[in-house]
């Protein structure tokens, strides 16, 4: 058997399950981090008897960890994730609330509830059976295979011919279709923003996420969501060298091989190349010879995160919370077509202390608070956090939760400026390019170079896109294809 080495660029969660999938199959891999430590955007943060996840807070698909904890011989069921239920409690601007669970006969209860008729319960379940439909058909296609790569041509016709206009067409105005009451369109005009996308532009296919959420549920780690990589990594195989502390400055060929020099000196050389991160950093790095150059406009959201220690006890709280904005179009055009922080956000509020008290010292809570923020990068400054922050404050305290970030201790905060910095996310977006339009959606930036030697993409900068069950597909996509290709 040839012994294969391939090097791994950037120890997110996408490099680090192909760094295990390609070392499962006998490959040794070399893996590159600039940070100390593995994760990217899942990571961590500890102050004073606080744990903070800083990214992820809401697991989807958990089939998909167990399938990567198995590959570093671990159970990812013996970490005991749990399954929050409620999964959400909404706050609209009009001081109403819906208690957002995981069974359909209550969810239809709380929205006949509110809305006071049958219309939007009908409409909830008609909207569920679409996100099916498209989930089914994605799970045969799109999650499986890069568009054009080996996708098999008759799921590419059913693709194509699917309720076209359901999955090609608006995903804000197919909700309009199905929702006649303004509270219930945006919770699920939320739903594209978990891709960093506005509802008014992207796709209707991503009714999938909804449909995703509800019937596999929304899930947590005990510890934290940052356990997972904790125990990936130590459990780490012999045949993976993880390098902490090295970032990759430059990535040139001779025709064979790759040269990737890091910023230490040293310099690491291969047949095979993977890139974990976006393909606008392999762009900067190889002089524009690989990866891609984003437009301004394709780059999707960034946010504004508030790490808070809260020292009292919190009443009327749950692990997830979202306190809706007064007008959710402007919010997004605010982000998208003017690039400002939208002068009334919605504001996300995540308490994992509610269901995990190791999370916290003792009588205490640890605060997540995130709303979405334009993709400005290093634009985003000092005054910028501090308006934000205000404007945060006021939609907290509308729906009577000003103490959150008013009687308790920032203890971190991430912006756009720091996203960009610390994980080399392009202008601070969190999900690559954005979901708007089936062009975007479908036609993301490819898992492999058409050049040679071989350099292929994985994680939320390339197909099928961000958020942490995609990355994890991008990653069993792309290892398929590096093992096919050198089998
Ligand atoms: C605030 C926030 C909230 C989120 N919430 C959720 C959520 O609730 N649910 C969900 O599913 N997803 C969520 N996400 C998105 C999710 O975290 C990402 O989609 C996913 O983790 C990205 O993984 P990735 O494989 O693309 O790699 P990334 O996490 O982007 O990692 C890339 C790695 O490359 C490294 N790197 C960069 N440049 C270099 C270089 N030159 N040399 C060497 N290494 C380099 C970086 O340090 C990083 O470790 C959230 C993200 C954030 C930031």
């Amino acid at each position: 058997m040839i012994e294969r080495k391939v090097i791994v660029i950037g120890a997110g969660l996408g490099g680090l399950a192909t760094s295990l999938r390609l070392a499962n199959a006998g490959w040794n891999v070399h893996l590159l981090e600039k940070s100390e430590s593995a994760g990217g955007k899942l990571n961590r943060f500890s102050s004073d008897g606080f744990v903070f996840d800083t990214g992820p807070s809401l697991l989807t698909l958990p089939e998909l960890f167990s399938d990567v904890l198995s590959l570093a011989g671990k159970n990812f069921w013996d970490l005991n994730p749990k399954r929050i239920d409620p999964l959400f409690r909404y706050i609209f601007d009009d001081s109403s609330e819906l208690k957002y669970t995981s069974s359909l006969p209550d969810i239809s209860e709380q929205i006949r509830n509110l809305t006071g008729s049958e219309t939007d319960v009908a409409g909830f379940l008609d909207f569920l059976e679409l996100g099916r439909r498209i989930f089914d058909l994605s799970t045969q296609t799109f999650f499986r295979t890069a568009p054009f790569s080996s996708f098999n041509i008759s799921d590419l016709m059913a693709l194509i011919r699917s309720p076209k206009r359901q999955i090609w067409g608006s995903y804000s105005k197919t909700i309009d279709k199905f929702f006649k009451d303004p509270r219930i369109k945006q919770i699920f005009n939320r739903y594209p923003t978990y891709v960093g996308s506005s509802p008014y532009q992207a796709p209707a296919m991503l009714a999938l996420i909804p449909y995703m959420e509800l019937i596999k549920g929304g899930w947590y780690v005990p510890g934290g969501l940052y356990e997972i990589v904790t125990s990936i990594m130590n459990k780490l195989p012999e045949n993976i060298k993880f390098h902490p502390e090295t970032e990759v400055t430059s990535i040139n060929s001779d025709g064979q091989r790759w040269l990737i020099k890091a910023a230490s000196g040293k310099t690491f050389k291969s047949e095979i190349v993977v890139c974990n991160v976006d393909p606008e950093t392999v762009w900067n790095i190889s002089g524009g010879s690989y990866g891609q150059k984003h437009k301004e406009k394709d780059l999707s959201m960034s946010g504004i995160v508030a790490l808070v220690g809260h020292g009292g006890q919190l009443e009327k709280v749950s692990h997830h919370t979202v306190t809706f904005s007064s007008n959710y179009p402007e919010e997004f055009d605010s982000i998208f077509r003017k690039h400002q922080f939208p002068d009334d956000p919605t504001v996300y509020i995540n308490i994992p202390s509610i269901s995990d008290p190791t999370v916290a010292p003792k009588g205490s809570q640890g605060i997540f608070i995130m709303a979405n923020a334009p993709a400005i990068g290093s634009q985003w400054t000092d005054k910028h956090t501090n308006l934000a922050l205000e404007r945060i404050r006021k939609r907290l305290k509308k729906t009577g939760m000003d103490g959150l970030l008013d009687k308790s201790n920032v203890l971190d905060i991430w912006s756009p400026s720091r996203l960009e910095q610390d994980y080399s996310a392009p202008r601070g977006a969190i999900y690559g390019r954005v979901s708007h339009g089936w062009r975007n959606s479908f036609l993301r930036p490819p898992i492999k170079t058409e050049k040679s030697p071989a350099m292929y993409f994985v994680g939320g900068g390339t197909h099928p896109g961000g958020g942490t069950p995609t990355v994890l597909m991008s990653a069993q996509i792309v290892s398929r294809k590096i093992l096919q290709d050198y089998a």
